[in-house]
């Protein structure tokens, strides 16, 4: 598909990234059928396909409405449209141009401005957003609790783990078993103080600069640890690992930064990926082996990581149960909950059915997100992979107070 970028933006190398993408779209519509949106609503413009087109005609110039920023809201970027194009058109890359290009040209209303910039400000307030997601009874006051552990392998490897910003309020346990999980595999985890949120919730609520200056520092901090020897850059939040691969594309029109983005992006690892090159012993069998395993959108369709988790589960003795639909979003989606809350609800209740259909004793997930998304409603506790993991890799002493959110 042919495409004539106009205006300031034709100049840039965001520009260049939409006509690229552009230029590969046949027009097929292959890329509908896997879509949640599209399959919910039946609507061609809750489709890639339309999506595209309404983004085609923003970048070339012609008038944009709240009705292209409605359909562009919806999108959940979950990339299910990307794994069935014979194309190989990177939607994700156009959907971010076409965003922020929207967002110069339409004005909002004040309530949509207002609950994107609540959220923008809670994520940089671990204590509030904590205090608020207790009281909002989101997640449990208390986190589990286990024995400290000794650690059974010298720590011969380093590397650098993200903090996080609502996972370090809602679930800092996750880095904890991450630690653990990491120092019995012999790598020492260092948390990075000054690299904390990845930047997409500001990215995909229209605050790109705001979004770049946390990428920045981020970069900075990173590269000073890859430069004292770290070996990789651990996140175990999938959303913000797929985001931080995307820094080349947010700096795009930044020559001091885009290699250092380069060189950050290569250097992110999930924990699994990480995990299984050296897949860790099981020091003891599960206690509850029947398990589910969410696969987030972030882990299957950006780093094509789908099954690694449960291979890797299934290794220590757990018993992954078969899911069907996978492709299909649990409506998580970073804040697309909040802002998109009947689609979003829809696509949770249609996951859990089809994670609890065999009866698990866990469901478990890769993304802050979905743990709390899923665990809202699930009856069915809902935890992070890594536990599973750290859960049988040594004597540990779970005391948890409450299962899930
Ligand atoms: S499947 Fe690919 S080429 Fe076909 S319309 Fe969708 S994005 Fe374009
Ligand atoms: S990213 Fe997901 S919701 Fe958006 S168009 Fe692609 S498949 Fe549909």
């Amino acid at each position: 598909m042919r495409a004539y970028i106009r205006g300031p933006l034709a100049e840039t190398a965001a520009g260049a990234i939409a006509a690229d993408v552009l230029k590969a779209c046949v027009h097929c519509g292959f890329c509908n059928a896997t879509c949640p949106t599209f399959q919910i609503t039946g609507d061609e413009l809750d489709g890639p396909r339309g999506r595209i087109y309404l983004i085609k005609q923003a970048l070339e110039g012609e008038p944009v409405s709240r009705l292209t920023q409605h359909h562009l809201d919806r999108c959940l970027s979950c990339r299910a449209c990307e794994t069935t194009c014979p194309s190989g058109v990177e939607y994700h890359r156009l959907l971010d141009v076409g965003r922020a290009e929207i967002a110069t040209r339409v004005a909002r209303p004040w309530h949509e401005r207002l609950a994107r910039r609540t959220i923008r400000f809670l994520t940089g307030h671990r204590q509030l957003l904590r205090a608020l997601l207790i009281l909002g009874r989101k997640i449990p006051a208390a986190q589990p609790k286990r024995a400290a552990k000794p650690i059974a392998a010298a720590l011969s490897r380093k590397m650098s783990l993200l903090t996080g910003c609502v996972q370090s309020a809602a679930a800092p346990h996750f880095n904890a078993s991450t630690t653990r999980v990491f120092a019995a595999a012999g790598i020492g985890l260092t948390e990075t103080p000054a690299a904390r949120c990845c930047g997409a919730v500001a990215f995909h609520l229209d605050a790109a600069d705001e979004a770049r200056a946390h990428v920045r520092r981020n970069i900075d901090a990173w590269i000073a640890e890859l430069d004292a020897g770290s070996e990789a850059i651990v996140v175990n939040a999938s959303g913000c690992a797929t985001f931080i691969r995307d820094y080349p594309d947010v700096l795009a029109d930044d020559p001091e930064y885009a290699s250092k983005a380069h060189r950050v992006a290569r250097a992110v690892r999930d924990p699994v990926e990480v995990l299984r090159e050296s897949p860790p012993i099981a020091a003891s069998a599960p206690a509850n082996p029947r398990i589910a395993v969410h696969d987030p959108c972030t882990l299957r369709n950006g780093p094509g990581l789908e099954g690694a988790v449960a291979r890797l589960l299934s290794g220590l003795g757990y018993e992954p149960q078969p899911i069907s639909d996978t492709h299909l979003c649990c409506g998580s989606a970073g804040s697309y909950s909040l802002l998109q809350p009947t689609l979003s609800h829809r696509l949770r209740a249609d996951k859990l059915e089809v994670l609890t259909a065999n009866a698990p004793a866990a469901i478990y997930t890769a993304n802050i997100g979905c743990w709390m998304h899923l665990g809202e409603t699930s009856s069915t506790p809902v935890r992070h992979w890594i536990e599973a993991v750290d859960a049988v890799l040594g004597a540990i002493q779970e005391t948890q107070t409450r299962e899930t959110p």
